[in-house]
């Protein structure tokens, strides 16, 4: 119920997977209330700052960037901002050594390991969370999401997904999670991206993907799979998508309380569903965690009151 932070400051090193670039990074404590944000230290100090926050997303093909004012960006934040969701890190300060976050495994394993050996530490103040009062949706001629309030007061988000390729290799995929620590890192921490063989050439020529291959990212080629050791899971591209969406939900600056629901999306829908949540002041509001637990129990006593008459 109370805002955390990491206890000790820990460090990895890895390649961009669309610079192809070495960079180095480390999360360090933060106080409460500073959120999620990362610096960089290869940028003078007075526009190295970048807050993780919707709002300042800046491109979402292929992976979400984020940048501030100054023009100073950071890109491929999703999967360390969906291991500190899933391990409810509220407040961290990021610094990386350039402008892409390392892809390490191609999962969010590796951070929820760095995030696990740093520690965390609850800090004397109280986390409020969003809780979603109606409902708000994003219709594109690819994909759709929502987001709608829980049942019950709840204090957690419910994400349900579907993904439906042409490839055989994927094909129609759905699953379901009722977001925890211990549900994202049981089943979807380790779910890798994924790309096709055919558009790494594109994507080579035009300055993308330098850093990709077999060991960041499941590659399938024609409806083959082409790491040798297979899946991790047997509809892990599914979850990877779920990977993605807490990642760039995250960047609302607290955690949800609300049930997403979302077909055949990507980031720029998340951000989008994110723009016109907290464009519509009544949609949302902020709560004391612990107040919507409160408010939770007597509505579950009505209910089973209701039930045994
Ligand atoms: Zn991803």
């Amino acid at each position: 119920m109370r805002q955390t932070t990491i206890q000790n400051e820990v460090h990895c090193s890895g390649i961009g997977l669309h610079s192809g670039k070495e960079v180095s990074m480390s999360l360090h404590p933060a106080e409460a209330d500073t959120g999620v944000i990362f610096r960089r230290l290869d940028v003078p100090g007075n526009r190295s700052e970048i807050p993780a926050l919707f709002d300042h997303v800046v491109d979402t093909r292929l992976c979400t960037t984020l940048a501030n004012d100054r023009g100073t960006s950071v890109s491929t934040v999703e999967h360390l901002m969906a291991a500190l969701s899933g391990c409810q890190i509220d407040n961290v300060i990021v610094t990386i050594s350039g402008s892409e976050v390392p892809i390490m495994d191609g999962s969010a394993g590796p951070f929820v390991s760095l995030i696990e050996c740093a520690g965390i530490v609850e800090l004397d103040s109280p986390r409020n969370i969003i809780q979603i009062l109606h409902e708000v949706s994003v219709n594109e001629e690819n994909g759709r999401a929502t987001i709608s309030p829980t049942d019950h007061q709840r204090s957690s988000l419910n994400i349900n997904l579907n993904i439906d390729f042409e490839n055989a290799a994927i094909g129609y995929q759905t699953f379901f999670i009722n977001l925890s620590s211990w549900s994202f890192k049981q089943d979807i921490c380790h779910a890798r991206t994924f790309g096709f063989l055919e558009d790494v050439e594109a994507l080579r020529q035009a300055g993308l993907a330098q850093g990709g291959s077999l060991d960041n990212a499941i590659v399938i080629s024609e409806n083959e799979i082409l790491n040798k050791d297979g899946l991790r899971y047997d509809d892990e591209f599914v979850r990877h998508k779920v990977l993605d969406c807490i990642g760039d939900l995250y960047l609302a600056g607290k955690q949800i309380a609300g049930c997403f629901s979302g077909d055949r999306t990507g980031h720029g829908i998340h951000n989008k569903l994110l723009r016109c949540l907290f464009a519509d002041r009544e949609a949302w509001r902020l709560v004391p965690m612990d107040e919507l637990t409160e408010i939770r129990a007597p509505h579950w006593n009505v209910e089973s009151q209701r039930a045994i008459a």
